[in-house]
């Protein structure tokens, strides 16, 4: 897919606030630092698209981007552990959760694993999550230019080792740089082909 046109639409604080039209919708979502915003930026072809989520106060909020005129790509808030107390609580943003279980126009949901890292307790118990509200989703291993193809490929199959534990299929994986730009094409191939397909019933 060529980009010819990338704009920012617009941010929502909650599920309401989203826009209101029949664009369909590509989201990412992962752990804060996990190379999210460059991947963002890799595919639109801009320096500083995502740079509207870096923004302070805009970090809880969820970005809107027109590719082509014909698809969006939303860009989510994160999840983590959240400190309360003494206690480390898995604390995942409200406006994420509303959106991937109640989002119609979504299409798919690109789940950002730092390639570098075996599978994270954190990152598994969010995929579940996603698996049970039934929300498509692949893997993106990012910053795959940071260590050995071997090295990433060994956290690859740990991950799909784990999946497979509850998931008869394992999701679509792409392994990506936005530093080189590998995996980008693949991504953005994926996207098109979703878009040739008629909506699910
Ligand atoms: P976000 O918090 O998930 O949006 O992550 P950023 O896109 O801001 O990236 C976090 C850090 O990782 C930054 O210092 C980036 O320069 C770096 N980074 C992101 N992607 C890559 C990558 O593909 N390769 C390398 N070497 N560094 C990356």
């Amino acid at each position: 897919m060529k980009i010819k046109s990338a704009v920012f639409e617009r941010s929502a604080t909650d599920l309401a606030s989203c826009p209101r039209w029949a664009l369909p919708e590509f989201a990412f979502i992962g752990r804060s630092n996990v190379g999210k915003s460059s991947l963002i930026n890799s595919l639109s072809e801009r320096r500083a698209l995502a740079k509207v989520s870096d923004t302070p106060g805009k970090t809880k909020l969820i970005n809107f981007f027109v590719i082509n005129g014909t698809w969006s790509l939303v860009d989510l808030p994160g999840y983590g552990y959240a400190k309360l107390a003494k206690v480390q609580r898995f604390d995942f943003n409200e406006a994420s959760a509303d959106f991937l279980e109640g989002r119609r126009n979504l299409r798919q949901v690109f789940v950002l694993l730092d390639s570098r890292l075996p599978p994270q307790a954190i990152d598994l118990e969010f995929v579940r999550w996603l698996d049970d509200s039934r929300v498509p989703f692949a893997f993106v291993f990012t910053k795959t230019d940071k260590q050995s193809a071997s090295h990433a490929q060994v956290n690859v199959a740990l991950f799909k080792q784990q999946v497979s534990q509850w998931r008869r299929e394992p999701p679509p994986i792409f392994l990506s740089s936005a530093r080189t730009g590998s995996g980008r094409g693949e991504i953005l191939s994926f996207i098109e082909k979703a878009l040739a397909e008629p909506l699910r019933a």
